[in-house]
């Protein structure tokens, strides 16, 4: 065996072991992998993607496909195990190629050409049929919402008909509750507290709302004062440059009063000064609020953010209430139902953070329809049935390409065999029946063993589009590589 097939085999080897770490996780009946690190901080997780970029890869081939995986995630927000899984399959799947012969630029111009026609295939299939919150229960099966499934599916497609985008959703994560307690808050929530914990405001209830007024800057003594440096010979004329400082506070204070506002919030920080005078005034105030918030804030109130205050500076009206989840205070905006922000509870921090990559891949599957992609059935019917189309249609390249093509359909069908394997049934049973009942979409019945319509199990069409490109480039750079040699500085 020449140096150059070692290189490749240990490649090829050490991307079939970290496969091997998140292909039992795939499917509804995936397992769940718990995690330690060094300071012994435990996450339990069935995300394909966490777990890789978890876990402490070394191996320079093995990172490729954990780069893979999170241009999976963030091209289509789910299938990065089924991604991972693919890309495994098609090298373990080159190694009896390259013992038959192959030469590896053979397999990767067969590769090319499969996915090619994988592609087309795809692309041309008539589109499934279903609803929002059937894509986003395929997304969360075998995830811990799943006992909140109904829920969680109403509530991802509450949210991104309300946001748009999956990547606007703005998301408060409380521990201390109970999932289904989550909901969506139309408005902003403050990660923040009144100062003073707002005691001076005791109308929350007002039924017509509360003046707010968005300042960006602060309120402090200038920053003629703190910026610049002023020259002061004596006691005299320094109390005199802070008495100029705290006039301007002063004036600004007072326009914060005549503006009408009965809540400021601030972007930098507001002076003790400032404070004291507001809250005898009875305004509550808050300080620091991000730039990001501010306009968020802007926008729900439909009101300007101020630079300055200044008695004619606009308000906006909104109705206020503070809440305190787990000891933590938060302010609850709510005014024109511009803003929404997705409010979820989780027994403990680590069930939420689960909870939470749970509702980013349903989110982001329902986002993707909502925003004009179609549907493919589940299951790895999708895969099964282009698997078909390349070996009817492998003849016409030919040559050993066309083993190739063969190897490459064969690595689509590790998709449906692994989700049968990991229910407990077996693989090679499920996939022939699967094969038997095409043109109809059967997939695993992962309950009671054999083969069940796909009806209710649907993924986007771009997911499993962007999983066979992301798997096929990935498998073809590695097999690329006939040599690794350590570059001088490299760690
Ligand atoms: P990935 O990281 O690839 O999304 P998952 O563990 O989420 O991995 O598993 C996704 C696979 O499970 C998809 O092929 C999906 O169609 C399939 N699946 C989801 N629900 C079902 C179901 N009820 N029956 C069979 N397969 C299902
Ligand atoms: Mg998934």
């Amino acid at each position: 065996m020449t140096e150059n097939n070692t290189t490749q085999r240990l490649n090829i080897e050490a991307v079939k072991r970290i496969a091997e770490t998140v292909r039992t996780t795939l499917g509804p009946l995936g397992m769940d992998k718990m995690m330690v690190d060094g300071g012994g901080n435990v996450i339990v997780t069935n995300d394909g993607a966490t777990i890789l970029r978890e876990l402490d890869t070394a191996h320079p081939a093995a990172k490729m496909v954990v780069e893979v995986s999170k241009m999976q995630e963030a091209n289509a927000y789910d299938g990065t195990t089924s991604t991972v899984v693919l890309a495994s399959s098609m090298l373990a799947n080159s190694e009896n190629l390259f013992s038959k012969g192959l030469h590896p630029n053979v397999v990767i111009k067969g590769y090319a050409a499969a996915r090619n026609m994988a592609i087309e295939c795809l692309n041309g299939m008539p589109n499934a049929e279903g609803d929002l919150q059937t894509i986003a229960k395929t997304a969360i099966t075998g995830k811990s919402l799943e006992t909140s499934e109904d829920r969680v599916a109403d509530l991802c497609v509450e949210t991104i008909e309300a946001v748009g985008d999956a990547r606007e959703v703005k998301t408060l994560a409380a521990p201390g509750g109970s999932l289904s307690d989550s909901y969506l808050f139309r408005g902003v929530v403050l990660n923040k507290d009144f100062i003073g914990g707002g005691d001076e405001f005791n109308n929350w209830s007002n039924e017509d709302g509360v003046e707010v007024l968005l300042l960006n800057g602060g309120l402090t003594e200038g920053k003629d004062n703190t910026n610049v440096s002023v020259q002061v010979s004596d006691a005299n004329s320094y109390s005199q440059v802070q008495a100029m400082g705290r006039d301007k506070l002063l004036a600004a204070s007072k326009a914060v009063v005549s503006s009408g506002a009965n809540v400021v919030l601030c972007r930098d920080a507001i002076h003790d000064t400032a404070i004291a005078y507001l809250r005898k005034q009875g305004i509550s105030v808050v300080q620091r609020v991000p730039e990001s918030t501010m306009r968020r804030l802007s926008n729900e109130l439909g009101a300007p953010t101020h630079m300055f205050p200044d008695a004619t500076s606009t308000t906006g009206t909104a109705f206020i209430s503070r809440e305190t989840y787990n000891d933590v205070p938060y302010l609850f905006l709510h005014a024109q139902n511009k803003e929404a922000t997705l409010v979820l509870f989780g027994a403990t921090q680590s069930t939420l953070d689960e909870i939470q990559r749970g509702f980013d891949d349903a989110l982001g599957v329902v986002s993707l329809i909502e925003n004009g992609d179609s549907m493919r059935y589940g299951g790895g019917s999708t895969y099964l049935a282009i698997a078909m189309h390349l070996r009817a249609n492998a003849s016409e390249v030919g040559g050993r390409a066309q083993m190739a093509i063969e190897a490459f359909a064969d690595a689509l069908e590790a998709i449906p065999a692994t989700i049968a394997e990991n229910a407990g049934y077996d693989p090679l049973d499920t996939v022939l029946a699967m094969r038997h009942a095409l043109p109809e979409s059967y997939g695993p019945d992962v309950e009671n063993g054999g083969i069940k319509e796909m009806k209710g199990v649907l993924e986007p069409t771009s997911l499993i589009r962007s999983a066979i490109n992301g798997a096929t480039e990935v498998a073809s750079a590695i097999l690329r590589i006939d040599d690794v040699i350590g570059r001088r500085g490299a760690e």
